[in-house]
Parts: structure tokens; sequence; C-alpha cells
């Protein structure tokens, strides 16, 4: 493998439960390595408005209200994986969510010769996530965002800055966070096992600060990519 790696580029998938602070981390590090930050739920929208074979039957199934199949979005992701941005690497944010599109991914790439480089798994406590939300007030009137724990404003349910009342936002609350808490579990934490065993997880410490968790991230980065 050796001196073969800049050549590949920095190919990563990012996985994290929802409240981890994966948005975030994921907009560094496109710009640390300027390398796309690539999302399904952006190109299945991008190939949709250009119209394309894929772009067009993704649309019949999202028009119906249903799942696009995997081999859509599959096809979807090649496409893009594809294009000359993708040249120093990408990051995949959202995808792959399950196992078997996992498995599409790994043989997409090894058609495309570029091997993934590291799956980065940002990992929280549950607990830190649902008090982390459900704790967040919002302004409506101008985005401020307090947290009832850390950051409360001076008279309770009132804006500092505005005076307009403070509400929850529907995502936010504690219900919905479970939920989705859970659907991640069960659909989505199966791949931290899968990456584990192809010896390709990086685990970071999601529940210290941003700049900690991006400091660690790029850590573990640079050792896996000075190893090859
Ligand atoms: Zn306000």
């Amino acid at each position: 493998m050796g001196g073969r790696r800049e050549a590949e580029g920095v190919q990563l998938v990012l996985l994290g439960p929802p409240g981890a602070g994966k948005g975030t981390q994921a907009e560094m590090l496109s710009q640390f390595y300027g390398i796309p930050q690539i999302s399904t739920g952006n190109i299945l929208r991008a190939a949709v408005q250009a119209g394309s074979e894929l772009g067009r039957q993704a649309q019949k199934y999202m028009n119906a209200g249903q799942l696009v199949p995997d081999e859509v979005i599959i096809g979807v992701v090649q496409e893009r994986l594809g294009k000359p941005d993708c040249a120093a690497g990408f990051l995949l944010d959202g995808f792959p969510r399950t196992v078997p599109q996992a498995e599409a991914l790994d043989r997409v790439l090894a058609e495309m010769e570029r091997p993934l480089t590291a799956a980065v798994e940002v990992a929280v406590d549950p607990e830190e996530v649902v008090e982390r939300l459900s704790l967040r007030r919002t302004c409506p009137q101008c985005a401020a965002v307090y947290h009832l724990k850390n950051k409360p404003p001076r008279q309770p349910g009132v804006c500092d800055a505005c005076g307009a009342a403070l509400v929850q936002r529907e995502d936010d609350r504690e219900e919905v966070i479970r939920k989705r808490l859970e659907v991640y579990a069960q659909q989505t934490a199966p791949l931290v096992d899968y990456y584990a065993g192809k010896k390709l997880l990086l685990k970071v410490d999601g529940g210290q600060e941003i700049g900690a968790v991006q400091a660690e991230i790029r850590r573990k980065l640079e050792a896996v990519v000075n190893k090859a």
C-alpha cells in the first residue's frame, strides 16, 4: 500500500447518532481536507433536478412518499463519486445507513479502486443527546438558541435578545429524539461492527466540545494516513 495513499485521497464515512454534532464535524473535515461533503438527501435532490435517468427513478418513489430503494441510491452515489471534485477524496455523511448499503458501497469503491480510508464514528451517550436536545429552546423571532441548564434565558420562557416567547422545536421533543435514537440503534449501529470488522473504524468521543472532537478525529486520521 506504501505511497499509493496520496493518489487515492481521503475517502471517509461519518457515523453517529442524531444529536452527535456530526454535521458540524463533517463541514470542518470537508474544509480541512478539501473534499466534498456528500449527503444522500442533497445528491438525490440534485439528481432529480438534473433530470438524469436515476433522478427520474428516485423522483417516482419520492413523489409516492416511498423510500428510494438501495439500488437507486447506490447508483446516484456512484455517479456523484465519479465527479472531478472527488479526485482528492470525499466524505459521506448519512450514507450508508444500513449494512446492505455499506456492502454495496464497498463494491462500488472496489470497482473505482478507491477504497475507504476510514469510517469515523462520533460516539455519544444517548442520554446525553436527550438532555442536550430536549432542554433546548429557540426563539421563533430572532433564532437565538437557549439551553435550560447550560444557557438559560434571564427570564424563564422569554428571549433575552428580542423578548419573544421561546418555543421547543418539534425535533427537540424528548419522544421524537428517543424515536430517532431507536431507529439509529436498530439500523445504523450495526454499521459500527461492520467497519470494526474491516479494521476501518475510528471511534471518537463526541461528548467533548466541538474543537476537541475535530482534533481527535484529525489525530486518528493522520495515524491511518501515515501508516499507509
Ligand atoms: Zn429572540
